[in-house]
């Protein structure tokens, strides 16, 4: 099979327009950037309002592992085979960072057969709406240092700083650094450090917010700084976010681009999905609804993190609600689960794809108390056998009735993944129960911490550091205490030790800060390290990307 990039460089790709039709996007309403890229205009994403939604498909999956799950290419892989079986589908995907591409290989636009296109420019620059979310971070950043220097009215206290700086590069450089330095025409001087991109949380507020008016409210929400008397500083109280809002109003039209089948694709928007929610934005979701019978969209790692942020916290705020979940799973993924190592996931082993199904099992329990209908996606690896995709159809069965069901869209495109299309339809044409949070918005905030812990990551309790409990009480009392919480945890277990992986239970999950982002409208749990900004690895990608001789990118995944 050719590489990913070689797959996508070869695809015939429709002229954008044509793509828009499909679902009755008028020429007037794009902004084309180029012939195969668009961003849908602001008055036809209004104009859509009262028009009925489509069915929200939801794409999560089993605790990520290096063997690979597959989310966004099974995301496009049934969304192309929706549009196969005559279900006019959009697929909702987030933006990749442009940082990561030049560390290690992997890119972000599905893969194989079941892609996204024009890969390249998705992948670096695209419709530059990341470098849009940089400067509006970037501005602000200048207004708090020019408040500072101009008298500091607001009492800014200096060493309480919450707002980091931001560039879309892995500089682990820059993770902490001291500026103003150079005499009194420069400032202050004190520390500060640069955060990605897609950990702003411009980014976060970006992907939530409904129309332009609700982001500039967001943006004067965030709180940047303390005063020297412990009071919350706004964006709004440096007069911020109208400035901000300009330099986004371009880049919160949702960018239009196609599926290696032609089939439109909304890709907008690009969180973390630790320190933030993980999925494509609110805007890009809605006019999705609006123009397709369905929308697949994905969340960021397993559904323990993924699909419980995109209950709890995006379909809490906007009342959006999938008709139907599909978790994807791998029968070496699980097998890595029951206990084998990389090395060895080539050869047949049913004992440990047995081993390895309580993980898939948890998962499934898990969205299933949200009172969502599942279904399990098996991704097919060449390597798989038979046998080892019938036992686990077998095991999902019985011990779950749940279907599962094999898909090779990576090798075969959109017919690869017809049988999970149907399945889909089924569901979501279903009888449908109201949707159950995790939580209570009214609950303590450790309460909230105290639920997910307990209810989805078979936890026995929680532990706060004393740290972050005084801050949570905090937040309490400064009127934050109705906020969702955002889990900030590893992905690749239920615990918060990346080596236990299956279905651990009984374990104790330590809370060792907690941060406020209020204009996203969360509080952000940290359990154990997380990086706001990747370092590069000793041989980056970087040193094999080149143009070759006829001018195309080469060594990009
Ligand atoms: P996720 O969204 O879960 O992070 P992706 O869909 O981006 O995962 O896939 C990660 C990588 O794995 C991609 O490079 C993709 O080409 C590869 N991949 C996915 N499914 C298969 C498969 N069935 N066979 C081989 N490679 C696959
Ligand atoms: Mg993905």
């Amino acid at each position: 099979m050719p590489s990913d990039i070689e797959i996508a460089r070869a695809a015939t790709l429709k002229p954008i327009a044509d793509v828009a039709r499909k679902i009755g996007i008028p020429d007037e309403a794009l902004h084309n950037y180029g012939k195969h890229i668009a961003k849908i205009d602001h008055d036809f994403i209004k104009s859509l309002e009262g028009k009925p939604d489509g069915k929200l498909v939801l794409v999560t999956a089993i605790s990520p592992t290096p063997a690979g799950e597959g989310k966004t290419t099974t995301t496009v892989g049934l969304g192309d085979a929706l549009n196969r079986i005559g279900k006019k589908t959009v697929m909702c995907l987030r933006e990749p960072s442009l940082g990561p591409c030049f560390g290690m290989k992997g890119g972000a636009a599905g893969g194989g057969k079941a892609q996204v296109v024009p890969m390249e420019q998705i992948n670096l620059h695209f419709t530059g709406d990341f470098h849009a979310i940089t400067s509006a971070h970037s501005l602000a950043a200048a207004l708090i240092d020019n408040h500072i220097y101009w008298a500091n009215e607001l009492n800014i206290d200096v060493r309480r700083i919450h707002w980091r700086r931001v560039v879309d590069m892995n500089d682990r450089a820059l993770r902490a650094i001291n500026q103003s330095l150079g005499g009194v025409a420069n400032g202050f001087p004190r520390e500060d450090g640069f955060d990605i991109t897609v950990a702003s949380e411009v980014m976060a507020v970006f992907c939530l917010a409904k129309d332009l008016a609700d982001l500039e409210e967001r943006l004067g929400r965030i709180v940047i700084a303390e005063t020297r008397d412990r009071k919350p500083v706004t964006l709004a109280q440096v007069k911020a976010t109208g400035a901000m809002t300009v330099l986004l109003k371009d880049a919160l039209q949702p960018n239009l681009v196609q599926t290696l089948e032609g089939n439109p694709a909304l890709i907008h928007g690009g969180p973390f999905a630790n320190i933030a929610h993980g999925c494509n934005s609110v805007i890009a979701t809605r006019s999705g609804l609006k123009l397709a019978d369905y929308v697949v969209t994905e969340a960021g790692f397993g559904a323990d993190l993924g699909a419980e942020k995109f209950i709890d916290i995006k379909c809490r705020q906007t009342g959006l609600k999938p008709s139907a979940v599909v978790i994807v799973a791998t029968v070496r993924a699980l097998k890595m689960h029951g206990g084998v190592d990389k090395k060895s996931l080539g050869s047949e082993n049913l004992e440990a794809l047995e081993k390895g199904f309580a993980n898939l099992e948890r998962h499934v329990q898990n969205v299933r108390s949200f009172g969502l209908p599942v279904v399990v996606g098996v991704n097919h690896f060449y390597q798989d056998t038979d046998a080892e995709h019938a036992r686990l159809k077998e095991l999902c069965r019985d011990k779950l009735q749940v279907e599962a069901i094999t898909c090779k869209h990576w090798a075969e495109g959109g017919a690869g993944a017809e049988d999970l299309a149907h399945a889909v339809v089924k569901l979501a044409e279903g009888a449908q129960k109201p949707l159950s949070f995790v939580y209570e918005t009214e609950s303590k905030l450790t309460d909230k911490i105290k639920a997910i812990a307990t209810k989805l990551y078979g936890a026995a309790d929680i532990q706060i550091e004393s740290k972050a409990a005084g801050k949570l009480a905090g937040f309490e009392k400064d009127g934050y205490g109705n906020l969702p919480v955002c889990m900030a945890k590893t992905q690749y277990s239920f615990s918060t030790d990346p080596s236990l992986m299956g279905a651990p239970s009984g374990h104790i999950i330590a809370v060792r800060d907690v941060r406020l982002s209020a204009g996203a409208g969360f509080v952000v749990v940290i359990c154990g390290e997380i990086m706001t900004m990747p370092g590069l690895p000793k041989v980056p990608a970087a040193d094999t990307i080149r143009l070759d001789a006829n001018g195309q990118i080469d060594g990009l995944f």
